[in-house]
């Protein structure tokens, strides 16, 4: 065989090979994500001077992982376009080598765990797990003499002819002792699984095509049903419930940029700091962590992005700074919106169905991003108590501008409620409605069944509440919606009694001629003395009630700002919030029970001196009265509940005893 040449690579730096060998500890399974994309380039290429030279009919593209066990070899081929000696000298001996070199330049100068894709070093990186790399190619060329490269990892190479007779390339790596997990066959499989499941070439193993090749964020979105979105979604994220809606982003100017991004149903446990979206370059994986390129609010999306404009052989850290990917992250924060704009208005119902989830981006986008803010201001909606009617058509149809610039129109008419009959509003829509009311002010619940006595009295007096029970709600975005909304106030419905909430008329000021005491007095009296607690302010208010029993007879209120600050507090000490000592007691001296107390306690005024059996009843009342408001506010503690089982089972024995 004749040699061609041998000779050195031209070395820059010292010597790279050392550096290749020990410097790019941590991922050394990339070199073969590198060969398997040369092989996909090269094909490729092939098919694009086949097309423009007019070489005819090609047989199909592929490519060939083959292992030799006994020989320690591995190797890639392709039948694409192959090179000739004079492009082995350049492209391997010379290009190759430089963009190496220029790699490890950059390299060391950052931190190896923290570069993103430790994409650029190409061909070289093979030399991190083998002793030596051949290369054997038969370029396209008519009349091209096949030759035969081999480098044992030291500068020096030599190049021959070779009687290789296929039109393609070669390229066989014998394995450095250490490195022999890449002849196994499951270690083959799910690099290629990881790496190069989406590359649109056949790539065999063991007689069997490994790869799926087809990468639907390429296609044309409007060749997509929902099916295959689905199909895509469950072939990413196994065994997971079906996304919400998803988003397929396509652009060419100013950066190239495809992928397609689902809104996952949350679970309570999801891990919204980790993200879960794929990075591919030209459909070869990079990172299943590309925090750095989507905003964070948008950190629970699933899917798939591919742009060969993201700088992947940079750190993590100098990636957040770079301009172009700054401008994809906004796009994609862009275009989120854009689809939630559009499904509002054409599909409300189905919007309305995503929401519970979809909120929580929503919400916590608006609180991060002032732009994205300003995009769904007027989208956010809020389940309510009122009972609103299907939007009809004589109200105005929501016409949404893109910022792509098409218009989107409402196609159904707009439903402002969900399959349930549940109804959701606007803040806006809901601040407008209770004007005349309450102006300014925003009641609120946040756990429909543990303020289910508060919201009861909401509704009997036709006040309209909002649910606000997730916990972006409580923590974040209230305080962010009153600076929003200047001069507007969200008042818990347990925090204080709404002014329609009370009867004034029964105010009270039925004067008790022996003791000179409102009747309000005696019943606050009565109740302090009983409770014996500093700490339980004791407040007397008569609420307004259709039917006798319709209200309670007490109430615990805790006031908004007090409730606020503790739950702020507990929050950033991560501590458990626990029920305050310190609270608001509310005795409805409408009710007919604090009336008959109120008798019965007089009678023991009048006809006894000191402690008797009805003095102990009215005691034990006042207590179980005070215990019951407290089980509708919050679960008693064991101590709490053994007493109140007792003194429950006490009164019932007093009350049968006559
Ligand atoms: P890059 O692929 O980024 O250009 P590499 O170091 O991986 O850098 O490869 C250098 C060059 O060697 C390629 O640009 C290509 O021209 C050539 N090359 C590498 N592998 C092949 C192959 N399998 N078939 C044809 N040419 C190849």
């Amino acid at each position: 065989m004749t040699v061609l040449e041998k000779g050195n690579i031209t070395i820059h730096t010292e010597n790279i090979f050392p550096i290749i060998k020990k410097s790019l500890y941590t991922d050394h399974e990339i070199f073969l994500r590198e060969l398997v994309s040369n092989a996909v380039d090269a094909i490729a290429k092939l098919k694009m001077v086949a097309y423009v030279e007019g070489l005819g009919e090609l047989e199909d593209p592929e490519i060939v992982i083959a292992v030799n066990k006994e020989q320690k070899t591995l190797s890639v081929s392709d039948n694409g376009i192959g090179m000739t000696a004079d492009e082995v000298k350049k492209y391997i001996n010379q290009v190759a080598f430089s963009s190496a070199e220029e790699f490890i330049q950059k390299y060391q100068k950052e931190d190896p765990n923290a570069l993103i894709g430790h994409f650029g070093l190409g061909f070289y990186s093979s030399f991190m797990v083998a002793k030596q790399v051949e290369i054997e190619t038969l370029s396209y060329q008519a009349g091209a003499q096949a030759v035969h490269w081999s480098c044992d990892g030291s500068p020096q190479f030599t190049l021959e002819e070779s009687d290789r007779s296929q039109r393609g390339t070669t390229v066989t790596l014998t394995l450095q002792d250490e490195e022999l997990e890449y002849l196994e066959s499951a270690r083959i499989r799910q690099l290629i699984k990881t790496y190069c499941d989406f590359l649109a070439v056949a790539i065999k193993f063991e007689g069997e095509v490994l790869n799926k090749q087809r990468s639907l964020w390429k296609e044309s979105p409007q060749s997509l049903k929902d099916e295959d979105y689905l199909e895509f979604y469950r072939y990413l994220y196994p065994f997971q419930e079906d996304p919400l809606l998803w988003v397929h982003l396509n652009t060419d100017y100013p950066f190239l940029l495809n992928g397609v991004l689902f809104f996952p149903k949350l679970k309570p446990d999801v891990d919204v700091t980790s993200g879960q979206i794929r990075l591919y370059c030209n459909q070869v994986f990079v990172s299943d962590n590309c925090k750095e390129i989507i905003p964070d609010f948008l950190l629970p999306l699933r899917g798939v992005l591919d742009s060969p404009d993201i700088p992947l052989n940079v750190s993590r850290s100098s990636l957040t700074n770079d301009r172009t990917v700054r401008r994809i992250a906004d796009y994609i924060a862009r275009k989120i919106g854009d689809r939630l704009k559009s499904l509002y208005s054409e599909n409300r119902v189905e919007y309305i169905r995503c929401w519970q989830d979809v909120g929580t981006f929503v919400k916590y986008g608006s609180l991060k991003d002032e732009k994205f803010k300003k995009q769904v201001e007027d989208l956010i909606i809020f389940r309510t108590t009122a009972k609103l009617g299907a939007v009809t058509a004589e109200q105005p149809q929501v016409e949404v501008q893109t910022t792509e610039g098409d218009v989107w129109q409402a196609t159904t008419p707009a439903q402002s409620k969900d399959s349930q009959g549940d109804s959701y509003t606007t803040l806006k829509e809901y601040l407008e409605r209770n004007q005349a009311r309450h102006e300014n002010r925003v009641y609120y619940c946040t756990d429909p069944s543990a303020q289910a006595t508060y919201l009861q009295l909401y509704q009997n007096q036709g006040l309209e509440v909002l649910y606000m029970d997730s916990f972006i709600d409580t923590n974040y975005f209230i305080p962010f919606l009153e600076r929003e909304y200047d001069k507007t106030q969200f008042v818990r419905v347990d925090a204080e009694l709404e002014q329609s909430l009370l009867d004034a008329d029964q105010a009270g000021e039925i004067v008790d001629p022996t003791t000179q005491k409102s009747r309000n007095d005696s019943i606050k009296e009565l109740f302090e003395k009983s409770l014996n607690n500093p700490k339980i302010n004791i407040r007397t208010q008569s609420l307004k009630s259709d039917a006798p029993q319709g209200t309670p007879p007490a109430m615990i209120l805790l006031p908004e700002a007090m409730r606020r600050f503790r739950e702020m507090t507990a929050l950033m000490q991560q501590q458990e919030l626990s029920f305050p000592e310190e609270h608001v007691l509310v005795i409805n001296t409408a009710h007919p029970l604090i009336d008959n107390l109120l008798q019965l306690s007089k009678g023991r005024i009048i006809q006894t001196q000191g402690p008797s059996p009805t003095a102990e009843l009215v005691d034990l009342i006042c207590h179980h009265v005070y215990d019951l408001a407290l089980m509708t506010y919050k679960a008693l503690d064991p101590e709490g509940m053994k007493a109140f089982v007792e003194r429950s089972n006490q009164v019932l024995t007093r009350l049968t005893q006559s």
